[in-house]
């Protein structure tokens, strides 16, 4: 059992896991396509989408208490300026360090402890969201990366925004855009009715089935999109994803490959059309406690805008820790598991 003195200054915290969600992260990991145990480790505690309840805290912690719920940010700090002041997500190193996917165990354990710092609290009217969390943070920092960027623009107040892929980071990303009032086509492959196409339709968005209308030919319908978030796992969807965006728009990627596609792209025309429309490229990775802060504000929003529809999100539990063979046989197998999470304990 890990204790709160590991953790200096009197600054730890002991959480009991409660649940840990698994992602396409998680199955490159066990495919060993990506991700790296601690150095003196064979092997990787999984688990980078924590939700657990406090059990003790250091003598200096102030905002957490026992009793709260919390989640965990994943990346911890390396040495770069920017380590330093807080935004590890944006590390200028090329080792990273994240607890369940490189160089650090993870969360599917029953007990975990770390600093006051990682440890972020979530409302207790967000319980029934759990594992959504963390996957919400990478989706907050990918848009709010788009609008800081933006700034270069000076005047730019995007309409139209084409979110790619249907899978918890698409869904959670059309939910933030949603809640700043942006018109959203949300792509899938199936065509719907279906559960991802009720989600999407009951946050007020748009459903677009790729077999269907293909994203050219959405764009010729409706226009190119002002702002593209890219959330499909398909690095050949990332890049056709270019063809669609229009003048002075962004396009924001957040998949990770850890394969070897090759994709051939119209790279003449692409070239041309981004230089002619100022066209913005930007990757985006991870997240810091700010956008935990401000993923959690819109969960809330989003619950009490669009009740009941974002936990239709979570469907597939496993039960208990032993369950670890179901867990990866879920999402490796499952295409109907949209979420696929472990209830780890009760309270
Ligand atoms: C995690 C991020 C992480 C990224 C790259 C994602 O699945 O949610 O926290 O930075 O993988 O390792
Ligand atoms: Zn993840």
């Amino acid at each position: 059992m890990p204790t709160i003195d590991k953790i200096p200054d009197g600054k730890g915290i002991l959480v009991k896991v409660l649940k840990v969600g698994v992602d396409a992260t998680d199955r490159e990991i066990n495919d060993a396509l990506y991700g790296n145990p601690p150095p003196g480790d064979d092997f990787l505690v999984l688990g980078h989408e924590s939700f657990g309840i406090v059990k003790e805290v250091g003598k200096n912690v102030r905002n957490i208490k026992v009793g709260d719920y919390v989640t965990a940010t994943v990346r911890r700090p390396g040495g770069s300026i920017y380590d330093k002041i807080g935004t590890y997500d944006m590390t200028s190193e090329e080792t990273y360090y994240e607890r369940g996917i490189n160089l650090l165990h993870g969360y599917l354990t029953e007990y975990f402890v770390d600093h006051e710092e990682y440890v972020v609290r979530v409302p207790k009217g967000l319980k029934n969201l759990h594992v959504l969390m963390e996957p919400m943070s990478c989706a907050a920092k990918a848009i709010h990366q788009a609008f800081e960027a933006q700034r270069r623009m000076k005047v730019w107040s995007p309409k139209r925004a084409f979110v790619l892929g249907a899978g918890q980071i698409g869904l959670l990303s059309t939910l933030v855009l949603r809640l700043k009032g942006l018109e959203v086509f949300t792509l899938a492959r199936s065509a719907g009715p279906h559960l991802k196409s009720s989600i999407v339709e009951g946050m007020e968005a748009n459903y677009i089935a790729t077999s269907q209308t293909s994203l050219e030919q959405l764009a010729k319908k409706v226009g190119k999109a002002d702002l593209i978030i890219d959330a499909t796992g398909s690095s050949s969807i990332a890049f056709n994803a270019m063809e669609a965006l229009g003048h002075n728009g962004a396009l924001v990627w957040t998949s990770i490959t850890g394969g070897k596609e090759l994709t051939t792209v119209p790279s003449d025309k692409i070239n041309i059309e981004w230089v002619l429309g100022n066209k913005l490229l930007v990757g985006s990775v991870n997240a810091n406690r700010e956008h935990f802060e401000s993923g959690i504000k819109d969960l809330a929003l989003g619950e009490v805008m669009f009740p009941g529809v974002l936990e239709k999100i979570l469907t597939s539990p496993v039960n208990g820790l032993a369950g670890y063979k179901e867990m990866m046989r879920l999402l490796v197998e499952d295409n109907s598991a949209l979420k696929v999470y472990v209830n780890v304990a009760e309270e």
